[in-house]
């Protein structure tokens, strides 16, 4: 019984580990490394395993940083179930199919200034690898055992993260030898909107846990929505527009469903609310068809609209002439639209418009990694430079930090704490600041904690039982 990491280990994309149990290789998340820098490279590099002897995947959730290279591994070789929950089979192909797009638009970008004589450059994967890989997918509930294995049960539990997120409780077995290992996958806040909190779990032998955020504690609930409620009452009076980039999957939904639960608080009836984003559009969908995901609160909100989003004002604009036409619109327009770092997409043709005109607003609510024109925005540049243009920044920016889809440091310590047993834990999914705060805030309790780097096995019997762990 051992897990050896690939992915995700030391920082934040990638994820991706191998769970060797009773003559099996079991991959748990199959992650794009996302990001500037050598991202793309490192995509393209060899696993460092054979697909082909890989028996299963056991995939948490739908986001490309657990799931992009699934159809790379099957063009690889892989053959094997992929088991996941069946929101997440259901947004694999939204996220899956737009990733080989993208893959060929990029590759198609590289070909036209190639130098003559010199190889064309092909995709990591296309929709064709896409649709294949998808054929594997096998959907499971939550809260049910399962036995794909001799000696392997898989539970699916909450997650909170994002829609079909789940953690995996693993109930291992090797002759006499018992063993049960909880991957946490990505964790939700508490008392997020729309999905359920994070799975209560009782006891675990091993914990494999995210600390994206394991440093840092996000603004309290309360106080983001009375900043948001703000912004837009200052963009009425302002008689701007406001533009919000957004990723597709999660962050969107949460925002519709927020303007449609306060939308007689915030005043927003004089607005047109505008989802622009055909990725988004499809998620959304989904999201609103699992009502058995959703929080009790959702449920309500559900019960009393003919339709989600709760938005009289609502707008899908699906083709490039109605995001276009979203222009003619000076005030009083809210537009959602990707991409969530403003590195691509239709966000960028309305901050190109917006950005100068003093009366409107920017709300950025997510991460914005260095390098993209999202954190240009937050690092409060005056001038940046869209399509090869010049566009002064006048708009006002907002920083919205309490809407982030992961557990800060107090959400993290809440869930583990679930378990009574104090079991060990490897941390994974951060990047070397967070990882080393949060395991420090394990040392003061007395718990055993490492921080496993890229290709460390741990052997899951002797981490249990003893202190000499990593090897
Ligand atoms: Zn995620």
């Amino acid at each position: 019984m051992e897990i050896e990491f690939f992915g995700a280990a030391g920082e934040v994309t990638g994820s991706c580990h191998i769970l060797r149990v009773a003559g099996r290789a079991l991959l748990i998340d199959c992650g794009l490394i996302q990001g500037g820098g050598n991202a793309a490279a490192r995509n393209r590099e060899r696993f460092p395993f054979d697909p082909v002897e890989i028996d299963a995947v056991f995939l948490t959730h739908a986001h490309l940083d657990h799931s992009g290279r699934l159809p790379l591994l099957y063009k690889q070789g892989f053959r094997g179930p992929i088991y996941t929950t069946a929101a997440s089979r259901d947004l694999l192909p939204v996220l899956l199919y737009d990733s080989a797009d993208l893959a060929a638009r990029e590759v198609e970008r590289i070909n036209r200034r190639r130098e003559p004589g010199e190889p064309p450059a092909t995709a990591l994967y296309d929709r064709e690898d896409v649709a294949q890989c998808l054929g594997q997918v096998k959907a499971l509930r939550y809260d049910t055992d399962y036995a794909p294995f001799p000696g392997v049960s898989l539970c699916l539990r909450e997650a909170g993260h994002i829609l079909g997120s789940s953690s995996l409780q693993l109930d291992l077995q090797e002759g006499a030898l018992r063993r049960r290992v909880v991957f946490s996958g990505d964790l939700g806040q508490y008392d997020s909107p729309i999905l359920h909190d994070p799975h209560r779990f009782s006891s675990a032998d091993l914990v494999v846990m995210e600390c994206t955020y394991g440093d840092r504690l996000h603004r309290e609930r309360d106080a983001t929505l009375q900043e948001l409620a703000g912004i837009i009452a200052e963009a009425a009076a302002t008689r701007g527009n406001i533009v919000m980039p957004s990723f597709a999957v999660g962050r969107s939904q949460e925002l519709l469903y927020l303007l449609g639960k306060h939308y007689d608080d915030w005043q927003l009836a004089p607005w047109k609310i505008f989802l622009d984003s055909p990725m988004a559009i499809e998620a959304s969908k989904i999201y609103w068809r699992h009502v058995d995901r959703h929080d009790d609160e959702a449920q309500q909100l559900r019960a009393s609209v003919a339709a989600m989003p709760a938005l009289p004002n609502f707008v899908a604009t699906r083709s490039v002439e109605e995001s276009r036409a979203i222009n003619a619109h000076r005030s009083f327009a809210l537009i959602i639209a990707g991409s969530g770092m403003c590195n691509g997409g239709r966000v960028l043709h309305h901050l190109a418009r917006n950005l100068p005109r003093r009366e409107c607003h920017v709300i950025i609510a997510g991460y914005q990694a260095p390098g993209t024109l999202g954190r240009s925005l937050v690092d409060g540049a005056e001038r940046v430079n869209i399509y090869g243009e010049e566009v002064a920044v006048r708009a006002a920016l907002h920083t919205v930090g309490g809407l982030s889809a992961h557990a800060d440091q107090r959400d993290l310590l809440r869930w583990y704490d679930s378990f009574e047993n104090r079991p060990p834990v490897c941390l994974v999914h951060g990047e070397p600041e967070p990882l080393a705060a949060f395991k420090r805030e394990l040392a003061a309790r007395n718990i055993r904690g490492w921080a496993p780097g890229r290709g460390d096995i741990i052997d899951i019997l002797a981490a249990t039982t003893s202190t000499t762990n990593v090897r």
